[in-house]
């Protein structure tokens, strides 16, 4: 089929739930992606901060392959070696204690509030279920991750919305105070708010709503799906904020482009969901977490990491020696960065960025949103320096 055939029948038979963009990818490799006439991007989404090797990475196809020929899935009745290993990665370089293996974020996010409500009810009955999360979070698209999403735009249509949930004003420690009484038994934030608009938590709130949730055993996720698997420069952001969490959710890049996701508990929290509480058919198969075994090898090692930060640095230096009075502020951490625009023009910018050949996200009501693959260069982060200055000049 051609492109136009393929877009028509797309608009029959696919449920009309995104609009896309306007190409039709074929291929990649390393940080470039291919359309349909062999024109050539430099890919700044990674599938929305999925690809963190770039695309046909050589180590990643190969232990792929293999496991492809080996053995895909088995199911949990039974074990496999690959999920026992990829655990063992997270396990060890985290400090948490076991680790649950899901397939999406939504999912590792809702495994997450299940996990919170049963330890709070173990320890303190049935009144203690609320989940704080923060305005301008996104957690997911289940009716509970939905409810946790401090956006209203996504509070309609789809009622009754599960009980139990309240939100903070990011940042504003008086609000979260107010908020955090008796009835709550978990906090949820995102260190980087990712959808939201590439927005950092400060330090200091993140530290001082740590130490309050401590004081009253409020169990303290991190949703990491995003920011997670050395996107920020640090195996997780939350290492950058000196805290420990209770749980930590991440999905997106643990694969490499392989579906799944889950999430890391600590001590406290390890045997809570026990036999019967909680499960997943897809969850942990040897495919999934081979990849995921294997991106941690690449991913999880201080150059690597070192490394991100370094680019990271080097692309918001040269995105702000950009002198345009249409780019507002840049801001991010690692290869996490947000390019604040006037939002009637930003879809005219994505779309003359794509015309110079680099693909980017967007974000929150301004943000144009960069996640390239971890492995971008630092020629290949000037030609994008380059391809923002031609449209922002
Ligand atoms: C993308 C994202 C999710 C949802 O992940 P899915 O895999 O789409 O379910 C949850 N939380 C954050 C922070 C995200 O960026």
């Amino acid at each position: 089929m051609n492109f136009s055939e393929i877009k028509s029948l797309e608009s029959k038979v696919v449920m009309q739930t995104y609009s896309r963009e306007d190409v039709l990818l074929t291929h990649g490799e390393g940080c470039y992606l291919f359309d349909d006439q062999d024109r050539k991007y430099l890919d700044l989404t990674s599938g929305i901060g999925v690809n963190c090797l770039g695309h046909n990475h050589p180590v990643l196809v190969n232990a792929l392959q293999d496991q492809v020929s080996k053995l895909m899935h088995c199911s949990n009745i039974f074990y496999n070696e690959p999920m026992v290993l990829a655990a063992k990665h997270l396990v060890e370089s985290t400090g948490m204690s076991r680790m649950f293996f899901a397939n999406t974020g939504a999912e590792a996010n809702e495994g997450m509030i299940k996990l919170a409500r049963k330890y709070s009810s173990d320890r303190y009955g049935k009144h203690r279920f609320k989940i704080l999360s923060l305005v301008q979070s996104f957690h997911g698209r289940t009716m509970m991750t939905l409810t946790a999403t401090g956006q209203d735009k996504f509070h309609q249509y789809f009622y009754p919305f599960p009980e139990g949930f309240d939100y903070v004003i990011a940042n504003d420690i008086e609000s979260f105070k107010e908020k955090l009484d008796e009835t709550v038994c978990c906090v949820v934030m995102e260190m980087i708010q990712g959808e939201g608009g590439v927005l950092p938590l400060e330090k200091e709130f993140v530290q001082e709503a740590v130490r309050l949730c401590q004081e009253k055993d409020v169990l303290v996720a991190i949703d990491e799906v995003q920011t997670g698997i050395g996107r920020t420069g640090s195996l997780f952001c939350y290492e950058q904020y000196d805290i420990e969490p209770d749980i930590v959710t991440m999905a997106k890049g643990l694969g490499g482009g392989v579906v799944i996701g889950g999430f890391l508990v600590n001590k406290k929290c390890a045997d809570v969901l026990i036999p019967g509480t909680h499960g997943s058919t897809f969850g942990g198969n040897p495919l999934s977490t081979r990849a995921a075994v294997t991106v941690l090898d690449i991913v999880d090692q201080p150059e690597f990491l070192q490394s991100v930060k370094e680019k990271g640095d080097y692309f918001m230096k040269g995105l702000r020696s950009i002198s345009s009075r249409n780019i507002k502020v840049v801001r991010g951490k690692g290869l996490m960065i947000g390019v604040i625009v006037d939002p009637d023009k930003r879809a005219s910018y994505i779309r003359q960025l794509r015309e110079h050949g680099v693909l980017a996200l967007t974000a929150g009501k301004d943000a144009i949103r960069l996640l390239p693959p971890l492995i971008i260069t630092k020629q290949e982060i000037d030609i994008a320096v380059e391809a923002f200055r031609e449209v922002f000049s």
